[in-house]
């Protein structure tokens, strides 16, 4: 069993953390909220005031943070992690961020002395709390080792990507994917309607044809056809539309970095973010068809 420091105690690490003490494990924690800092010592974690307290004296140090600005300060910042963790210990960040911030961190905790991972998740809320979490993990064979009975204890799948960074990368590529894929099939199903070709239809046809993705057969936009969908739950998250929106404009932040054209990424990116202008930050990303059929 090990001395874990968390830090980021929210939606996602709240209940990753309690995942964390429930398999036996120590697990100081830090957030700057008190109420999650008060949810979490009501699950076992033993609170600290500051990021080093959480970040000393154990052996392994994870973060869930919101994004690469905060991922940056928390390691990087005057008695940091990386400033504060002992020599030999494992850093692992499980935020969602941009791929040069998440290389720009590694490097420096390199420089340190110190391995880190980037293990960005998938799986939501529930996930977290159910112990399911998918982690694509970027680091050294030698790191993804040493993390790897850690994110399954949080985790049900757990991927070697690559190198320093492919973490974030396996996440903005899936997502791009899926967000692109959403679009195509809320379409599909708008045209089929005005064309007179029952939803029902369409889906027993394409679900087993040429068509079929991911989006179609779990998260179908179209209420009544796939009973994982957040459309038989008036379009309730899931996953919420401010995250596609969030995973789609690192999409289009790596490809620039990275000199590629995604022209659909960029198209599902500027939807979702009219989508999400409009005031539905709040609902599953698949609620996007309300704005295809011109609600
Ligand atoms: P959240 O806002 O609920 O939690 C983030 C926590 O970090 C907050 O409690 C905040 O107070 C804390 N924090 C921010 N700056 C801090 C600092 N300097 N020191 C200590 N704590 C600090 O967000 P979340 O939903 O838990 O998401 C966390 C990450 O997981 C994000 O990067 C998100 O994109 C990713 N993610 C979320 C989901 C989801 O469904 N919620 C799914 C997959 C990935």
């Amino acid at each position: 069993m090990a001395d874990i420091g968390f830090i980021g105690l929210g939606n996602m690490g709240g209940p990753m953390a309690k995942n964390l003490v429930a398999a036996g494990h120590r697990v100081k924690g830090f957030d700057l909220v008190p109420a999650a800092l008060e949810a979490a010592a009501a699950a076992g974690i033993e609170t600290v005031g500051t990021i080093a307290g959480a970040a000393g004296g154990v052996s392994v140090v994870i973060t869930m943070l919101p994004a690469g600005a905060h991922v940056r300060e928390v390691y990087q910042g005057d008695d940091g992690v990386i400033a504060s963790a002992d020599a030999g210990s494992l850093l692992i960040d499980s935020s969602t961020i941009d791929v040069a911030s998440a290389r720009a961190v590694e490097a420096a905790a390199a420089e340190a002395g110190l391995a880190m991972l980037d293990a960005p998740v998938s799986g939501g809320v529930a996930g977290a709390e159910g112990g399911s979490l998918t982690f694509m993990v970027g680091g050294s064979a030698d790191a993804f080792e040493r993390g790897r009975p850690f994110f399954e204890v949080m985790g049900r799948t757990v991927v070697h990507a690559g190198g320093p960074g492919n973490g974030q990368a396996a996440k903005v590529c899936n997502n791009m994917i899926l967000g692109i894929s959403m679009i195509g099939v809320a379409e599909a199903f708008i045209l089929a309607e005005k064309l007179g070709l029952e939803a029902q239809k369409l889906f027993d046809i394409s679900s087993k044809a040429s068509g079929s993705c991911w989006a179609m057969l779990n998260h179908n936009p179209v209420p009544g056809l796939v009973e994982t969908s957040a459309a038989n739950r008036d379009y309730k998250p899931g996953f919420a539309a401010a995250m596609m929106h969030k995973d789609l404009k690192l999409s289009q932040e790596a490809a620039a970095q990275a000199g590629v054209a995604t022209p659909l990424g960029a198209q599902a990116t500027a939807l979702y973010t009219m989508f999400v202008n409009a005031g539905n930050a709040g609902l599953d990303y698949s609620a996007i068809i309300k704005m295809i059929r011109g609600k």
